[in-house]
């Protein structure tokens, strides 16, 4: 059965708990938010299967920051943090409110690290190409959490562990990156090679999940090598991971989709968590 329609036969019973569950999303080509193929399918069927949430907060890679930051405006700007797309994409807008009282919650919750307020950000495309198929209508309020790429995977897990009372507050908390992500060794041969080293660090994660090994997450560079340095030349895309898999609770299942690869180098499976 594809992603697709075991998502449409779950429907609204998919989650029935009050609790939101927790996603990492592979967001891949910025194009998939407007190009009506598998992937943005997926990403409306998801919006219409879970229970609707009070606000969403998104770990996306593509906010890199010196110390980890938290949009706290009211109303976020779209931002088209990309190169060479089609005009198309570029006058997508998506007009969410912020919530500055979520963004203040956050901050009290996590004493792991000093959270600053920021308000210059906005939604960038790894949050909105996401969000514009999940929830068109751009009705519920959305702020953002940034990475600071220079802490450890640690760093990142133990904040995701702290974020958890935002589920019971009705908050949808995504991870948006890829599992795998390498830019420079796409195929653009249209093609359906995958890279061994791909393959491999897509199964390894894949296994630790399962068996909610994060300890041999956590240590994936060393326990990887090559592999994980080939799957991450920078690891900015793996890294809204941490924060999820640090909010899993141990009685928590996880299950996947989107399981394929994009041009060779890109791991598109996504992982919901409740
Ligand atoms: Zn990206």
């Amino acid at each position: 059965m594809s992603t697709l329609s075991a998502l449409s036969a779950l429907g609204n019973h998919l989650f029935p708990s009050e609790r939101m569950p927790i996603m990492f999303i592979g967001h891949g080509n910025p194009m998939n938010a407007i190009e009506d193929n598998n992937y943005h399918k997926s990403w409306q069927a998801m919006g219409k299967a879970l229970p609707r949430p009070q606000a969403i907060l998104s770990v996306s890679a593509h906010w890199i920051t010196s110390g980890t930051k938290v949009t706290g405006m009211s109303q976020p700007k779209t931002i088209h943090d990309f190169g060479g797309f089609p005009k198309k994409l570029f006058e997508q807008e998506y007009p969410a409110p912020g919530s500055p009282e979520m963004a203040a919650l956050t901050k009290q919750l996590v004493i792991y690290s000093h959270i600053q307020t920021d308000d210059s950000w906005g939604l960038d495309h790894g949050t909105w190409s996401v969000l514009l198929p999940m929830y068109p209508a751009a009705d519920i309020p959305v702020f953002q959490l940034s990475l600071d790429y220079d802490q450890p995977p640690t760093y990142h897990y133990e904040i995701g562990k702290q974020l958890s009372k935002l589920r019971d507050k009705g908050v949808l908390i995504i991870g948006s990156g890829n599992l795998v992500h390498n830019l420079g060794k796409v195929d653009w041969s249209g093609g359906n090679k995958v890279y061994d080293w791909a393959l491999e660090f897509d199964k390894k994660f894949t296994e630790w999940m399962d068996k909610g090994d994060h300890k041999s997450i956590l240590d994936y560079q060393k326990i990887l090598g090559t592999t994980a340095t080939m799957a991450h030349p920078s690891y900015d895309h793996l890294l809204p991971l941490f924060y999820i898999l640090g909010l899993q609770q141990k009685n928590e299942k996880i299950t996947y989709f989107n399981e394929q690869f994009d041009m060779a180098s890109i791991s598109m499976r996504s992982v919901v968590i409740k």
